[in-house]
């Protein structure tokens, strides 16, 4: 059985982990060219709506949210413009984290707020993967 792990945030600022079941990375096939469209897919900021997700207790002992297959998740990727991450808020200049160029703020506060408040400090090393690996 093949699968995808991935970090999400709830709507709480919770930081979460899901691990996907019989997500499609096909062996016989490039396995490269499957993970880097499950990247993809899961592009940051995106809304990930799950259908009935169940959690677990991992190996290491952390929780994971179980999903059962890919059928079960929804993406939607329009949250990915610039729109705070913190605020939601989508006028005027937006700033970038300068840590992952991903996460988007509308002010230094909001950013602050993320970085401490809602685990962005966590997510930022995920983030900063995803960039190198999508160059
Ligand atoms: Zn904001
Ligand atoms: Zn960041």
């Amino acid at each position: 059985m093949t699968g995808i792990t991935n970090i999400i945030e709830d709507e709480n600022g919770d930081v979460y982990r899901f691990a996907v079941y019989n997500w499609p990375l096909k062996t016989e096939g490039n396995q490269k060219l499957a993970v880097s469209k499950a990247i993809k897919d899961f592009y940051p900021n995106s809304k990930v709506s799950i259908m009935n997700p169940y959690m677990r207790l991992a190996r290491d002992g952390m929780n994971v949210i179980r999903v059962e297959s890919p059928e079960f998740i929804y993406i939607d990727k329009s949250s990915t413009s610039n729109k705070c991450h913190c605020c939601g808020k989508e006028e005027g200049k937006i700033l970038s984290c300068s840590g992952c160029m991903m996460a988007k703020y509308c002010s230094k506060e909001c950013q602050k707020h993320d970085w401490i408040e809602f685990n962005h400090k966590e997510i930022c090393k995920h983030l900063k993967m995803f960039s190198t690996t999508m160059m």
